[in-house]
């Protein structure tokens, strides 16, 4: 029997406002425990929350950037629980009448597009944070921070549309763009700013109802979502096949074992007891404002991403990696903007079709180069485009090299060890390729002459070609590359060469 999975995700996304949701404290990350509170992030008795408009704004923003509707009236609610960190011993969250529902993205998966529906996206305040011994004097303690206390959240729920593990993380990666080119939330996995919890079920082929589902918490990279529901499906396939049944609980993932082990069945579950909260007024969100709010938005990934396929004539491929962030889009749209390349394009000519004369156009050539260069060196370093610091070549900069390479001066080899350089010493590329003498040979006479020089130190080979073994010509073009550094321009190399023989 084959099995298929179902999956739906809860993702809490941590908003950018300055203060927090309810308070006046600032929601700066990092600073020294409790110095971020007051009494009502504290739960003091007699305090009252105020809502902050600009997270209500955000979650307006996120709403109208995944077809949300955003309901003209919605509640706020008091989620019921005792823990350390949740000083007011209730969380509050929303419950039965959110701000917006009903919205989808589009994810691309293997090269195909598909639609995840969202049920709804809710506001609620972020509880404090539990730090463990270890890292203290006193291993045998828990200390409590409560900076995070309050701090606005929204949770993104789906439907379960999700099938695959691979589909999951597509859609969790599409979810943290729109939030980070919103500049709603900095997407920021490790520090939690973007956590997501996994609900998953399996069932066979072709049955219309779903099998019991295990949540999954504790996970924090996408590498780590992505393990945590390939280990559960297995597991629960492997329980049905036994002849057991799956049960619903919540299950948190070890990373180290790479594993989900039980925390607490239904029968454990909470009750959280929800009701209004009585100390917030119902919102009431008028058209007007959410029309405000739309003409704000910027452009998003996906349409970004067609506008890139349409007006530059890229593969929706490069448009994908090119648009992942807002700071690379900008940078490619840049750099396309400087370089004309070979001009414009002949007639009849289509893009990746050989041998007419110009094989690709100007900004495929930018994209090639800033995917199989730029980012490959990003990779190698660690880091990351939309960090402003994380590299310093001007898009102007960029432009020059590929001008060197359509001149002739360089060639492309050298041209990518010269990127490499500039990458990583911000030096002038002109300046590198003259203080390396790495010009490229373009000069008619000084070809010829390493090539009979070539030549004559291969009279076998020569004999060879001459008796008609045609191999032999790359044996030529590799020695004369070698006898130049590779610095030989190739397309005058293979004319001459070709003349020399022809004697
Ligand atoms: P709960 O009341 O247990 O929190 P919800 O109905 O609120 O459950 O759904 C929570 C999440 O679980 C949603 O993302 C939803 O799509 C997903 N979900 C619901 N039922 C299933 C199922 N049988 N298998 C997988 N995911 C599911
Ligand atoms: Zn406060
Ligand atoms: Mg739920």
């Amino acid at each position: 029997m084959s099995y298929e999975a179902v999956i739906g995700l809860e993702v809490h996304s941590q908003l950018l406002t300055n203060s927090k949701v309810f308070c006046g404290c600032s929601t700066k990350f990092g600073a020294e425990a409790n110095t971020q509170v007051c009494p009502v992030c504290l739960g003091m008795p007699g305090t009252l929350p105020v809502l902050n408009k600009t997270a209500v704004e955000y979650a307006v923003k996120m709403a109208l950037a995944t077809h949300c509707k955003v309901n003209d009236k919605s509640i706020f609610a008091r989620k019921n629980y005792f823990y350390p960190d949740l000083p007011k011993g209730y969380q509050i969250s929303q419950y039965n009448e959110p701000l917006t529902q009903k919205g989808y993205i589009d994810i691309q998966v293997n090269g195909a597009e598909k639609r995840i529906g969202i049920t709804r996206i809710h506001m609620e305040e972020d509880a404090g944070k539990l730090l463990h011994g270890e890292s203290y004097e006193d291993a045998d303690s828990s200390f409590v921070d409560l900076n995070r206390a309050g701090v606005p959240l929204i949770e993104i729920v789906s439907e379960p549309d999700i099938r695959t593990s691979d589909e999951a993380v597509e859609y969790l990666k599409a979810l943290r763009d729109i939030l980070v080119y919103l500049e709603i939330c900095d997407g920021n996995m490790e520090e939690g700013s973007f956590r997501c919890d996994a609900n998953v079920s399996v069932r066979p082929v072709g049955q219309k109802e779903f099998g019991t589902k295990a949540e999954l918490k504790n996970m924090n990279s996408f590498r780590f979502i992505q393990k945590a529901i390939e280990y559960e499906i297995n597991r629960q396939i492997e329980v049905i096949e036994d002849g057991g049944k799956v049960i619903q609980e919540t299950r948190l993932f070890d990373s180290d074992k790479g594993i989900t082990v039980s925390m607490r069945s239904k029968e454990e579950a909470h009750d959280y007891r929800y009701f209004p909260e009585p100390d917030l007024l119902p919102l009431q969100i008028d058209e007007t404002w959410i029309e405000e709010i739309k003409r704000t938005l910027p452009e998003l990934p996906a349409e970004k991403r067609e506008r890139f396929v349409k007006e530059y004539d890229i593969p929706s491929y490069d448009a994908g990696v090119l648009t992942a962030t807002k700071e690379l889009a900008n940078y490619y749209e840049d750099c396309v903007k400087k370089y004309e390349g070979q001009g414009p394009a002949p007639a009849g000519f289509k893009q990746g079709a050989k041998g007419k004369g110009q094989e690709i156009l100007p900004p495929k050539v930018v994209s090639n180069w800033i995917m199989g260069e730029l980012l490959r060196l990003l990779k190698e370093d660690g880091k990351d485009i939309a960090q402003p610091s994380a590299f310093s070549i001007q898009p102007s900069v960029f432009v020059k090299l590929l001008n060197m390479v359509d001149a002739g001066t360089i060639n492309l080899k050298t041209a990518k060890e010269v990127f490499e350089e500039v990458y990583k010493t911000g030096k002038n590329p002109e300046s590198i390729v003259k203080g390396k003498g790495l010009v490229q040979v373009s000069d008619e006479g000084a070809l010829i002459k390493v090539i009979d020089d070539m030549l004559a130190a291969s009279p076998k080979e020569l004999a060879d070609y001459k008796a008609g073994k045609e191999k032999l010509f790359s044996f030529f073009i590799g020695q004369t590359m070698k006898a130049t550094k590779g610095q030989a321009n190739p397309q005058m190399l293979n004319k001459l060469l070709q003349e020399r023989l022809a004697k």
